[in-house]
């Protein structure tokens, strides 16, 4: 019976939330086709203690590489460790975040299992004993699905495209130990420290909550209502590359084609035009909210809710009936 891998993202000694997502997608896929099992390579430090986790989240094999030199491993030494490994298993789907860590190791690994990439999936299927996936191309302006040619396809999903399913205590997995070859983990490049941005707001990637702001705030004194909405919310601040190209804010806030691709649960837009290349970083997301003086504004096609009018009157009313109502810090 064939498998579909998928790699752990670990931080901290814990599991990141696209390891979560990665084993829903391979285990519905698995599901729907009835014949596939669901395997997860992890790879780090003294990591045995995730491998019930793992079991419980859908995991069927386990494959654990676990040694000191594989701590913080860079994306060339895990594809060195785990490529071969997967070569044994005669893997033909593997899937991978389409995050910072999942790009940098999904080409590498490619080459070494001598298959194709599908980058960036938003939806995964099985037709006719295939996996689909579909993503979108061209700026956002078009979807494509693609399906593996040949000697099969590391896919890269999008965090958020998938609802992470519950974890079911009682399932158990099977656990392999992938043997770590000599000079496998040799680096060419050595990390001198590791340093966590300390911010006061939450990080675009993890927010379930995003509040963006554009170039119709008016300037960068007068992004206050973005941040303080997104502080009501406990959301994170993104912005337009109008907004990251006048100075504004930082490029790390920037969202679309040339910036972060975001899919909270909720993304408020203010002052927000809605271009292609803006929506192809957002359009995922689960409900979206625009504030806007134009009706017309191409954002106020794609919002859920659609607000017309001043974000300097609307966000600070908004945010007191928040408060009024109990929501946030200044509640
Ligand atoms: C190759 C390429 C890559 C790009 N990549 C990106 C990208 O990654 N991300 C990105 O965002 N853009 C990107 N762009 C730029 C994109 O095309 C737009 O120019 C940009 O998104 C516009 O930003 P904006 O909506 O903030 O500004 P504008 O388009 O100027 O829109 C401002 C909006 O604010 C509204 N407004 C004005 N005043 C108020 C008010 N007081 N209250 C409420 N609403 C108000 C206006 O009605 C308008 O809709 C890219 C472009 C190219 C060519």
């Amino acid at each position: 019976m064939s498998t579909i891998w998928t790699l752990a993202e670990i931080e901290g000694g814990e599991l990141k939330g696209i390891t979560h997502e990665l084993l829903t997608a391979a285990r519905s896929l698995a599901d729907a086709s009835g014949s596939l099992k669901v395997g997860i390579v992890a790879l780090g430090h003294e990591i045995g203690g995730l491998v019930p986790q793992l079991g419980s989240l859908g995991a069927d094999i386990v494959a654990l590489a676990d040694a000191p030199s594989l701590a913080n491993a860079p994306a060339d030494v895990v594809a060195r460790v785990v490529g071969p490994f997967l070569q044994g298993q005669q893997a033909r789907t593997v899937l991978l975040g389409h995050t910072a860590t999942g790009k940098d190791i999904a080409g590498r690994l490619a080459v070494r299992l001598d298959c194709g990439v599908i980058a960036d999936a938003t939806e995964l299927a099985v037709e006719g004993g295939k996996i689909v996936a579909t993503r979108s191309i061209f700026g956002g302006g078009m979807w494509s699905r693609a399906v593996a040619a040949g000697n099969g396809a590391v896919v890269t999903v999008r965090p958020r495209a998938v609802t992470p399913a519950p974890g079911q205590p009682s399932r158990s997995s099977e656990t392999l130990t992938i043997s770590v070859a000599d000079g496998s983990t040799t680096r060419r490049v050595e990390t001198l420290e590791l340093k966590q941005e300390t911010s006061t707001t939450v990080s675009l990637g993890d927010a379930e909550v995003v509040v963006a702001g554009g170039r119709g705030m008016g300037g960068a004194d007068k992004f206050g209502p973005v941040e303080t909405l997104a502080r009501t919310l406990g959301a994170a601040v993104g912005a337009s590359r109008a907004v990251v190209d006048s100075g504004w804010r930082p490029h790390k806030e920037q969202i679309g084609q040339t910036g972060r691709t975001v899919s909270p649960k909720l993304y408020v837009a203010l002052g927000i035009s809605g271009a292609i290349q803006h929506l192809v970083g957002m359009r995922t997301s689960g409900t979206i909210i625009a504030i806007n003086s134009d009706a017309e504004a191409p954002i106020m096609k794609v919002a859920n809710v659609a607000a017309v009018g001043d974000v300097h009157e609307i966000v600070p009313a908004l945010v007191a009936e928040l408060s009024r109502q109990g929501v946030g810090a200044g509640a």
